[in-house]
């Protein structure tokens, strides 16, 4: 790849918007009188997590997780770990976990059971994108925000090697998937 990949708008910020005021309608309705714990999969959920929280108008928690994940070379090796923990016991809360992609569903998979071990009273998933044509292992998502082609996309929140998490729109990168 050069060094100035293309951009390609693939769902500008209205959409984003839009979609983020559609997703806070289905939490709110599910989730207004549970006082959960909203996790989010660090880096990539910081953006989504911000702006779906100010759409959320009941009490809530919020902490954040860290996971290994792709480096440059895009290639998902299978093997997760955790390398920020969570600040908060999770036993007995409604844990709704906030993540960025579901890609062959490997790492939200591991995260899930991980998770599940620490006995939340309710555990469920709300994902800003979804990319089936890659999926490894079967995930439900609970809250999905868009379905992606199989493209390599960046922007509110995704990284191309740490880069491009500051874009307001989701974009993909020109000849790269
Ligand atoms: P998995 O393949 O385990 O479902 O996805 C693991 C991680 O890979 C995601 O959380 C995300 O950090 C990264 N990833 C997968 N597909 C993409 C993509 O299209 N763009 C970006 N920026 N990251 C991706
Ligand atoms: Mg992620």
């Amino acid at each position: 790849m050069s060094s100035q990949p293309k951009l390609h708008v693939l769902f500008n910020r209205q959409e984003i918007e839009a979609t983020v005021s559609r997703l806070a309608a289905e939490i709110s309705q599910d989730y207004h009188d549970r006082h959960p714990l909203l996790i989010g999969v660090l880096k990539g959920s910081f953006m989504l997590m911000a702006d779906l929280i100010r759409h959320l108008d009941f009490p809530l928690e919020v902490d954040f997780i860290g996971l290994s994940s792709y480096g440059k070379d895009r290639q998902t090796s299978g093997k997760v770990k955790v390398v920020h923990e969570l600040s908060t016991p999770i036993k007995g809360r409604e844990v709704l976990v906030i993540d960025d992609i579901v890609d062959t569903g490997l790492t939200v998979s591991f995260l899930l059971d991980y998770l599940r071990k620490k006995k939340p009273a309710s555990l469920k998933l709300c994902a800003l994108t979804d990319k089936p044509s890659r999926r490894r292992v079967p995930v439900t998502i609970d809250y999905l925000g868009f379905t992606v082609p199989n493209k390599f996309i960046v922007g509110y929140g995704l990284d191309w090697d740490e880069k491009f998490r500051n874009l307001p729109d989701i974009c993909f990168l020109e000849g790269e998937d």
